[in-house]
């Protein structure tokens, strides 16, 4: 099924552009329809925050019911703990020296933290266990598992043997986890990923218990996979990008088109070429991302005929097909970003609002923390 268009994201009067507007409404919309999907399944969710890097919106999703949040980095991990979220799992192989050991071990330092962290290597695990050493806890690990992504993962049917190789170290090894990232070379590659975790999580879990080490959590995840693979074994779900949606997820029916609940507002500065419009959202707005199946560096939904042909740093090349309507000159357009949690990451603020009218404009907490 093809999707259908995305609806124009309502922006407010009088923004100063380049802008991140986040709809809070279809924030909130989004937030239940996953929490809805995993508490039917009877898993749990742990949505990932590098998509909005937003306390705010993390606190949105835990309020909503999700179990905890996933962070990549340990950047990020420290703003969310200092945001006052208490349940937080790294689910990246962390390489735990110098100043990432250092700010671990000061958060890890609080009692009141359930903190988890991925591996996938016993020399990753070595590191995390000298980190520990001064300390009577004990650090619970995940390790992770490749269901074809072939990004990071050992090969499912070995996780017994590194597992029971970071439990000899002095690790807890509460699980596993995968990521189905490869659900994004197409539409037609969604399921056969979901499948491919689901099985990649099994073999883990067969291969844990043989030897003797019981598998508590097996979290999968990434939004486009998140619906297919949310039943046993697997445990918890890890989907970061359904809140906000983008032009990918759409494409690739992770998001519904009416769940797009970001634009990035910008401004028609020039129409000096004939055939073309010039906004001043570039690529340090909307980010070089593009997929094989999108057209164009982003949309703009009002105008649907028009394509975001060209980024430079602060110039966005739209043409305009002839016979086409064009947006005029000073005119505020909102764009649909290809991915979004980029995106995210270039504004320090985002403007919130209901119904197009500005709520709120918070920080983008953990912007620039990509370590
Ligand atoms: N888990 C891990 C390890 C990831 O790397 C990602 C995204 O890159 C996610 C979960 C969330 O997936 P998505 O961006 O498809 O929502």
């Amino acid at each position: 099924v093809t999707p259908g268009p995305i609806p124009p994201l309502r922006l407010p009067a009088g923004l100063d552009t380049p802008a991140l507007v986040i709809d809070l409404d279809v924030v909130e919309a989004n937030a239940a329809r996953m929490q809805a999907a995993m508490d039917t399944a009877g898993v749990a969710l742990r949505p990932h925050a590098k998509t909005h890097k937003s306390v705010m919106l993390a606190r949105l999703q835990l309020n909503a019911g999700a179990r905890g949040i996933t962070v990549g980095t340990t950047g990020e991990a420290e703003v969310m703990f200092r945001g006052g979220i208490n349940d937080i799992f790294i689910a990246y192989p962390l390489w735990a020296v110098g100043s990432k050991a250092d700010r671990l071990w000061d958060i890890l330092d609080d009692v009141e933290l359930r903190l988890r962290v991925g591996f996938d290597s016993i020399e990753g695990a070595r590191r995390l266990r000298e980190m520990m050493s001064s300390s009577a806890r004990t650090l619970e690990v995940m390790l992770e598992v490749d269901p074809g992504n072939h990004r990071t993962g050992v090969p499912p049917e070995r996780a017994g043997e590194i597992a029971a190789g970071a439990q000899a170290l002095g690790l807890e090894v509460v699980g596993a986890f995968s990521h189905g990232g490869h659900s994004y070379a197409g539409p037609d590659k969604t399921a056969g990923a979901a499948a491919d975790e689901l099985g990649a999580l099994t073999t883990a879990a067969a291969a844990m218990r043989a030897e003797g080490i019981e598998p508590r959590v097996l979290s999968a995840g990434s939004t486009p996979t998140a619906l297919g693979i949310a039943r046993a074994p697997v445990t918890e779900v890890r989907p970061g990008t359904y809140l906000l949606g983008d032009r990918t997820q759409v494409a690739l029916g992770g998001s519904p088109p009416h769940g797009v609940a970001v634009a990035v507002a910008a401004t028609v500065v020039s129409t000096s070429m004939p055939g073309q419009v010039v906004i001043d959202a570039g690529a340090k707005s909307l980010t070089k991302d593009i997929q094989p199946y999108l057209r164009g560096f982003g949309s703009l939904p009002a105008y649907p005929a028009a394509v975001i042909e060209r980024l430079s740093d602060y110039h966005g090349v739209v043409r305009i097909p002839e016979g086409t309507r064009a947006p005029e000159l000073g005119e505020v357009v909102a764009v649909a970003p290809n991915h979004v949690c980029p995106v995210v990451d270039l504004f320090d603020r985002f403007v919130a609002t209901r119904a197009g009218e500005t709520v709120g404009d918070p920080p983008v907490d953990a912007r620039g923390r990509s370590g």
